[in-house]
């Protein structure tokens, strides 16, 4: 039985008056490859970062390997750093360089030396196909460059999990391939990974599971096939004859 990751049990969360998550329960387990689908302003973004506790909860808990994130004695910053995360506008900083970009995380909380951090970042960015632009300032990246950056710096953390908010969102469309592609490699290799995306062709291929997202609440968890295929809900059927 593989070792249990992250526990999300009657979650709620309020902005103000405004009920955004409505008693959200499920589980992640080490492997999952679990993709987030759903309309527009239905939580997604708000429910992954209560994964990392980005976002305070209002009600409920979720446990990331049994650290109660809702705890006062939990360090957060400990459990972020094994819970990776790549925005949909990549936030690098933009003042360094990409290779700082990634081993600054390492070396400052993790005291890896810089040499090792160096080394380690030289790997990453050889695996996202971008060891030339390792002294390259953010700037003069294209969006698709960029993110593939951002990924390498979450991966230098050593994350037990990788969390996506629309990571191609934001990109040209000749730019979403190379990420994905990325992304794909990264599932084969083993990475637990949730991902929010409205790339449903990647959902299907590479997602062992979909959960689909509406009104605060998950309305329906399957694989890719009993998702798209045979999809029951009926605001399911409508999502996916609007998006596909
Ligand atoms: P999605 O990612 O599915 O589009 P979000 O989680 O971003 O949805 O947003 C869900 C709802 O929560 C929206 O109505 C949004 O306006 C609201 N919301 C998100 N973040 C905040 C915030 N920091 N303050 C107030 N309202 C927010
Ligand atoms: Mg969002």
């Amino acid at each position: 039985m593989a070792k249990l990751k992250i526990d999300v049990q009657d979650l709620h969360k309020k902005f103000g008056k405004n009920e955004v998550l409505k008693g959200i329960n499920t589980q992640f387990y080490e492997g999952d490859v679990v993709c987030i689908i759903g309309p527009s302003g239905s939580g997604k973004s708000t429910f992954l970062r209560t994964l990392n506790g980005l976002e305070k909860i209002t009600s409920g808990s979720v446990l990331v390997n049994n650290f109660d994130l809702a705890d006062k004695k939990t360090d957060l910053n400990l459990v972020r750093q094994n819970v990776g995360m790549v925005f949909q506008h990549f936030n690098l900083f933009p003042n360094m360089s990409v290779i700082d970009n990634i081993t600054y995380a390492p070396v400052e909380l993790k005291k890896m030396t810089p040499d090792e951090a160096r080394k380690k970042a030289e790997e990453l960015l050889d695996t996202v196909g971008l060891l030339d632009k390792k002294d390259a300032m953010p700037d003069s990246l294209s969006g698709g460059q960029k993110q593939r950056v951002a990924i390498a710096r979450a991966l230098a953390m050593e994350p037990d999990v990788m969390l996506f908010d629309e990571p191609t969102s934001a990109l040209d469309p000749e730019m979403v391939g190379d990420v994905l592609d990325v992304m794909q490699d990264l599932a084969k290799q083993g990475m637990t990974m949730l991902i929010v995306t409205h790339e449903m062709g990647f959902a299907r291929k590479v997602a062992n599971r979909v959960l689909f997202t509406d009104g605060g609440v998950i309305l329906e968890d399957g694989t890719p096939e009993q998702i798209f295929d045979n999809p029951q809900h009926p605001r399911l059927q409508d999502f996916l004859n609007r998006v596909l």
